[in-house]
């Protein structure tokens, strides 16, 4: 009998387990299990009713609801401090490859939301455009991908859990 499928298996959990976008100021993933109460503090009280329970009942944020404002309350909820003042953020926006404009059809949606102006489309043939974010004026803030139509924005750590010196 091959043992290839289970070691398929273990390879896909090893490597492809999706990383969760925690509350602005979340301890590092192996600190929050341990610390988060599962209160729901968190996400009753954040005003962008952005915050929802993951498959385990842990908080995460889902960008394509609305932008977070970093406006920390979150932070100031959590009694158990599993979220804390921060003004780091290390998420930042991609595009998908279901992204419109990249299949042909026009749509500027993330580019006029975009604050930062972090966004500027590359034309390529055949009437498509890729769009392009820039990784140092994106914040993160999410005000693209809820507004995008066809969901085709997605967000990827590009910098380690912040470090004590850089919380406020
Ligand atoms: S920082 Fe503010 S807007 Fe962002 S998740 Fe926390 S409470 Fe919501
Ligand atoms: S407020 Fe803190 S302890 Fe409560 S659910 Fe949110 S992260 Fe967990
Ligand atoms: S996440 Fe915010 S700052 Fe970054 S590209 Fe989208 S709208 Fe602009």
């Amino acid at each position: 009998m091959s043992h290839q499928p289970a070691r398929r298996s273990f390879l896909k959990g090893r490597f492809s387990r999706p990383v969760v976008m925690r509350p602005p100021g979340a301890v590092t993933e192996g600190e929050f299990a341990d610390t988060c109460t599962k209160c729901d503090n968190c996400i009753t009280a954040c005003p962008e009713a952005i915050v929802f329970r993951d498959d385990e009942g842990f908080p995460r944020v889902d960008l394509t609801k609305g932008a977070c404002t970093f406006c920390g309350i979150c932070a100031q909820v959590c009694t158990p401090e599993a979220i804390l003042p921060t003004k780091a953020w290390a998420w930042r926006a991609t595009p998908k490859a279901t992204c419109l404009s990249i299949q042909g059809i026009t749509c500027r949606t993330c580019e006029d939301q975009c604050e930062q102006q972090a966004i500027r489309f590359r034309l390529q043939t055949g009437g498509r455009s890729e769009p392009l974010f820039d990784n140092d004026l994106c914040i993160g803030c999410g005000a693209c991908s809820a507004a995008c139509p066809a969901g085709a924005i997605d967000f990827v750590q590009t910098a380690p859990i912040p470090s004590e010196e850089t919380r406020c």
